[in-house]
């Protein structure tokens, strides 16, 4: 089923194309210069959350509700590879996107998720009720969170059920169901929310199949869709609803989580030189583990696939970014 919503990018087709094509450089223009930014702003020092804000609204704003061009690369890359050698130009549109996102995550890391990702905005903005249960006592914090859980699943399932298809085929409703997989998912971390690193690899569990699915040609919708198409479908609808609403109870409960593109990054991440470390002895006073939006940080200790590069836990302890060479010198000396 499609739900009935007005197109809403303001441009109809491509800004810059190329060869007169469909096929336009401005989003990869773009996305290059939101990400270099986002690099010398982050290691500039200064005002970055100002900036990173900056950044962040600029991108939504491009990538859903100015240009035409749909923003998914997790599909993009298989369809490229289909036409390479039919028809390169569409080939070369569909995977431009991609290979610059993994270029930049290996030469800067995780980036996207912390300075472009509009799903990311969004998710971190709604985060704020679920960063502020978190500094309840244990009890209350359980019992506030299951609520809240109780509530939004309700909300939810009224949402999809409002909107539901006509038909009930698998594929129209994987992204649904990636959707509700993440809220009942929550039930279980809940107990665990603020030592929750043994829950995070899910997400690779997430990649695989997300890229296995695509791979045997099954349609899979996102979250994404509903914001970078210019067309709705129930299953993104939904998603996009069950991520949101996943905020509310855990702080960017869909990146930390179950983000197939999230979990890509982040294993990319590994690969970069560019790290996030403490410069100074720990004191254990616990501040930085709920400051980081992804919950990366346990005392000191830097989980490095889960982080986003948003650079917020600067302004609480003595963490840096440095690259990973320089600090092996260090250690030596
Ligand atoms: S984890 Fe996924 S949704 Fe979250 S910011 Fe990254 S790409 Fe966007
Ligand atoms: S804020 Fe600094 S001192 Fe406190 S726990 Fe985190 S790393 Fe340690
Ligand atoms: S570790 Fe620091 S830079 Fe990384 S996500 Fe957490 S707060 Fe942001």
């Amino acid at each position: 089923m499609r739900i009935d919503v007005p197109l809403f990018k303001i441009t109809k087709q491509a800004l810059l194309p190329i060869q007169g094509f469909w096929i336009d450089a401005a989003p990869f223009v773009i996305f290059f210069g939101i990400l270099i930014a986002a690099h010398v702003l982050l290691h500039r020092g200064k005002h970055v959350q100002l900036w990173r804000r900056a950044c962040q609204i600029t991108a939504a704003f491009v990538f859903i509700l100015f240009l035409h061009r749909c923003l998914c690369m997790l599909r993009g890359w298989i369809f490229a590879l289909n036409k390479v050698g039919r028809n390169d130009i569409v080939a070369f549109g569909h995977l431009c996107m991609f290979v610059l996102l993994v270029s930049l995550t290996l030469a800067f890391g995780r980036l996207f998720c912390g300075w472009l990702c509009p799903l990311g905005l969004f998710s971190e903005l709604l985060s704020i009720p679920a960063r502020l249960r978190q500094r309840l006592p244990k009890g209350r914090r359980l019992i506030a969170g299951y609520l809240m859980l109780a509530g939004v699943l309700v909300v939810v399932t009224w949402f999809a059920w409002l909107v539901r298809p006509g038909t009930q085929f698998f594929s129209e409703n994987i992204a649904a169901m990636w959707g509700a997989s993440l809220l009942l998912f929550l039930a279980a971390v809940l107990p665990f929310e603020l030592h929750d690193r043994r829950f995070k690899g899910v997400k690779y569990v997430s990649v695989v199949l997300w890229l296995g699915l695509s791979v045997i040609g099954v349609f899979v919708t996102s979250p994404w869709c509903t914001f970078f198409g210019d067309e709705i479908d129930y299953s993104s609808a939904v998603s996009l609803a069950a991520v949101l609403a996943g905020a509310l109870i855990v702080p960017m409960a869909w990146c930390r989580y179950l983000c197939p593109m999230g979990g890509a990054l982040g294993w990319l991440t590994k690969f970069s030189p560019i790290r996030v470390r403490k410069t100074t002895p720990c004191t254990n006073c616990g501040t930085c583990d709920t400051t980081c939006p992804m919950g990366a940080l346990d005392r000191g200790e830097v989980d490095g696939s889960s982080c986003i590069y948003c650079g917020q836990c600067n302004r609480v302890c003595d963490y840096r970014f440095v690259r990973e060479e320089r600090k092996s010198e260090e250690d030596e000396a």
